[in-house]
């Protein structure tokens, strides 16, 4: 699963780790996260008024972000870090004492990580192959056969993506394609808004560049006459790049070439010797996703001088492996990345970055034995009957809609019927035989395990789909949607509490993971999801009169979230509303979740001869759903990261995922004794599903 195929829709938008500390610091065991926290609310608030501040203020009050982190929540950070920690202790048993095969390769790719020592005697010696390759060039025509080479070496190739996809339309086949790439802020708009906010910004940038080229060696005039190079290069391919929002739409995405036509289209980069050289097998068509990228790609080739792209690319690889080079490298990297952008206090200890790089590394192997000790059977049959009570009730609710046709209502069924639900981990684990682990050569490692993912990702070209392929390691906190496949998917770092305990009662259960579950589903609805049909291609099956219908709907949520405020003005920063077309395909799916896991709660509760309105601890049923909902995304945030999430994240922060989500659903107003016309209660909610 490649970064640029027909993107699956994750649940949300992990924060990376930007840079770790050499430090050793010790982990501990981070404690269970109950499902529903009496103490987490703040009885002062109004919960018709502003709900995340009533199911999650007292837990925002006392729960600071750690110096380690950006954002803080409640059940994914928590979760994670549990997740985490129970890796951490395999990796570490693994390193210092291999019981199998298996163990052996994975502990001694996690040693060589955490081997900090090493790491500072070998210096830049590690990259040096690299950087000579990249001193050779000579003319720019020869970028693609430079380019071929760092990225058959598995070095970094930071021009463009190439990898292989399911064929938006014929879903049955695996092809060719590229996609835009080449810039090291998190999006085109930091290049290119013009504001002082963001011109400070990019001023910062340039002074890290030139500090990271002076660390490797350069002088300080060198160093800012490359840094300016890469800043020039990055900006002209952020201007050729197509904007987030336009790439949601599946249809601006799929642009289907001749390998001789897009050839024509960019002359001045030899694809057919870079295809040669990744060993991809021979094609006759690719999807080229962004022309306008590749087109501008090729305009910049023919002009910018051999010392810049020389300066590009050595600039790449020094950003490339920062968090795995000397102390200096990753200290100045920590500075930019993660303190001045993300605003991180302190660097994410080595011992969680190296269970990351392992885990994203060796993912089926580690998980192998995560999920032994973690998922048990009996979990697996508990979630299946969740997911067919939701199924059911996503049923349910396509027939009742007002808006839509007869016919319409039987396509969706019919798409309904054909999602595919994947549950905790794999049947068949990866074989991991081929990749070469060296204990003391982490370099190395991440270049091996480059090249050993992307022969795993090119060998798909062609053959048929494997249905039972992941896209996410076992002990991850997250779910997925793809459209392509049309399956929901919940690894077993999910299925743990507080999104699912069956120790606790089902209002709960179904406020967490039922939503969550009701959440994927409606994904196969959204914006995005509708636009494929049950056998994942890209075709329409609406009628248009139904179509129109859902856009006006879909036009209503957009314009709903767009009003929500992410960051307030501060200093030269200007206030930043959320992108409401940006998030809408995850909004929609959080109304229809909460929506349609509440329909199957009352299902449940039938079934089981109980009341919604049934009273434990002193809340009913129908609140400690909606309570239990909104304490998933109880959540802290430092302004930085929440003015980055607002510009690259689909998904919004947490306040608005759950007062979006409530102001939509009249059973919330009517649950609480809300006057209708108070903020959680309009009169002018919108609906899709
Ligand atoms: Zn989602």
């Amino acid at each position: 699963m490649n970064c640029f195929r027909i993107a699956p829709i994750l649940l949300l938008t992990a924060a990376t780790a930007l840079a770790q500390a050499p430090a050793a610091q010790k982990p501990a065991q981070p404690a269970f996260v109950p499902s529903f926290d009496a103490a987490a609310i703040d009885k002062t608030a109004d919960p018709c008024t502003d709900f995340y501040q009533y199911a999650c203020g007292n837990w925002v009050k006392s729960n600071p972000i750690p110096a380690d982190q950006t954002r803080w929540g409640r059940s994914f950070s928590l979760v994670g870090e549990r997740n985490r920690y129970l890796l951490w202790q395999e990796l570490d048993s693994a390193a210092t004492n291999p019981k199998s095969a298996l163990e052996k390769q994975y502990g001694d790719y996690f040693a060589a990580c955490m081997d900090t020592n090493l790491i500072e005697q070998k210096g830049l010696k590690p990259l040096d192959p690299a950087f000579q390759r990249i001193a050779t060039l000579k003319d720019a025509h020869q970028l693609s056969a430079l380019a071929s080479d760092l990225e058959a070496e598995g070095s970094s190739m930071p021009l463009f993506n190439f990898g292989v996809e399911q064929d938006a339309k014929d879903s049955s086949k695996q092809i060719a394609g590229v996609f835009q790439g080449g810039l090291s802020l998190p999006d085109r708009d930091y290049y290119l808004v013009d504001n002082k906010h963001y011109a400070e910004i990019r001023q910062q940038y340039l002074a890290h560049v030139t500090k990271m080229f002076t660390l490797a060696g350069d002088t300080p005039e060198q160093a800012g006459r490359e840094a300016a190079a890469v800043l020039e290069i990055e900006t002209a391919l952020a201007k050729a790049s197509t904007p987030r929002v336009d790439l949601r739409d599946p249809q601006n995405i799929y642009h289907i070439y001749t390998v001789a036509d897009f050839q024509k289209l960019t002359p001045e980069f030899d694809y057919s010797l870079y295809f040669k050289a990744v060993k991809v097998r021979p094609f006759d068509t690719l999807n080229v996703a962004t022309p306008g990228f590749f087109k501008g790609l090729n305009e910049l080739i023919a002009k910018e001088p051999v010392a810049a792209w020389q300066s590009y690319l050595r600039w790449h690889t020094l950003h490339g492996a920062a968090v795995n080079l000397p102390k200096a490298f990753f200290d100045e990297n920590f500075a930019f990345f993660g303190q001045t952008l993300a605003g991180q206090k302190e660097p994410t200890p080595r011992w969680k970055q190296c269970t990351r790089m392992t885990d994203n590394a060796l993912g089926e192997a580690v998980g192998q034995d995560w999920v032994k000790v973690n998922f048990p059977p009996a979990a697996k049959a508990s979630m299946d009957q969740l997911v067919a009570a939701l199924e059911k009730s996503l049923g349910d609710d396509i027939k009742t809609l007002p808006w839509m046709s007869d016919a319409t209502k039987k396509a969706a069924e019919e798409k309904l019927s054909l999602i595919r639900n994947k549950i905790g981990y794999p049947e068949k684990w990866r074989d991991y035989s081929a990749l070469k682990v060296q204990r003391e050569d982490l370099i190395g490692n991440l270049e091996r395990s480059a090249v050993f993912e992307r022969n795993w990702d090119l060998d798909h070209l062609g053959k048929p789909v494997d249905e039972k392929e992941w896209g996410m390691t076992p002990p991850t906190v997250n779910a997925y949607y793809d459209p392509s496949m049309n399956d929901i998917n919940f690894p077993a770092g999910i299925l743990q509490p507080p999104f699912f305990d069956f120790k606790i009662d089902p209002a709960v259960n179904f406020g967490g993971i039922g939503v969550v579950i009701g959440h994927e589903m409606t994904h196969g609805f959204d914006d995005e999801g509708s636009q494929f049909d049950g056998h994942g291609n890209l075709r329409e099956w609406q009628t248009p009169a139904d179509r129109k219908a859902f856009t006006a709907r879909t036009d209503c949520v957009a314009d709903e979230y767009s009003s929500f405020e992410a960051a307030a003005a501060k200093g030269d920063a200007p206030a930043q509303k959320l992108n409401g077309r940006l998030t809408l395909g995850e909004n929609t799916a959080d109304n229809g979740g909460l929506r349609i896991a509440y329909m199957a709660l009352l299902d449940t509760l039938a079934a089981e001869g109980k009341s919604i309105s049934d009273q434990i601890g002193g809340y009913t049923e129908a609140q400690r759903y909606f309570i239990g909902f909104a304490q998933v995304w109880c959540q802290n945030q430092t302004e930085q990261s929440a003015r980055e999430s607002a510009l690259v994240d689909p998904h919004s922060p947490g306040r608005w995922r759950v007062n979006g989500s409530v102001r939509n659903f009249d059973q919330f107003g009517k649950t609480f004794g809300c006057a209708q016309g108070k903020p959680m209660f309009p009169a002018n909610a919108c609906r899709v599903w």
